[in-house]
């Protein structure tokens, strides 16, 4: 955008001015409608301009370019379905991880104290930086497993670690989701959404 203090310009960042950052971010779903993550805005429009998605939520205000009109995209939904292959998916950060877990100790429930992040299979003993193979652990169950495997030390893990849903890391990069995405995102909710 050519920023000068002619009219027309003036204008268009008063319009930009008034637009909350979640109205600037668009969720898309899978063709399956299950949620995939979200984008920007220019992003979305692209998609739809393409052919590529389809808008399922738009918002009650015009897009405007220079010469037309368009709906807001809120949220999109790709035409066709993509599967997430295993090798993009999402780094482990603490912060998704302890989302995964629900920000409880997989070992001993608690959620007070400092959390961890806790190798089920010891790196020393081969155990790899998976989503598979970390998990949860507060400081004294962390401290208590060492470098030991579970059993080993009679701790259980309650469920298998798995790699978190894409929905999760919607929610973790959107600190207030917009309410019509709810609909979309609420049958993939997991332990994380009061997170
Ligand atoms: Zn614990």
């Amino acid at each position: 955008m050519k920023v000068s203090d002619t009219g027309p310009t003036r204008f268009h960042l008063r319009v930009v001015g008034y637009i909350p950052g979640t109205v600037q971010q668009v969720l898309v779903l899978n063709a399956s409608y299950e949620p995939l993550n979200v984008c920007s805005l220019r992003r979305a429009y692209v998609l739809v301009f393409k052919g590529k998605a389809e808008v399922v939520e738009e918002l009650d205000r015009p897009l405007r370019s220079a010469t037309d009109t368009y709906q807001w995209p809120h949220v999109i939904r790709l035409v066709h379905y993509v599967r997430v292959p295993r090798m993009v998916q999402r780094k482990i950060s603490r912060r998704a991880l302890f989302a995964r877990d629900g920000w409880r100790c997989v070992y001993c429930g608690t959620t007070a104290g400092r959390l961890t992040l806790d190798h089920v299979i010891p790196r020393s003993k081969g155990g790899d930086s998976t989503w598979e193979n970390v998990v949860t652990s507060c400081a004294p169950c962390n401290l208590r497993k060492g470098n030991r495997l579970p059993h080993e030390v009679h701790m259980e893990l309650p469920a298998r670690p798995r790699p978190p849903a894409p929905v999760l890391f919607i929610r973790l990069a959107t600190p207030k989701i917009p309410q019509r995405w709810e609909q979309y995102l609420g049958p993939y909710a997991t332990s994380t959404a009061a997170a």
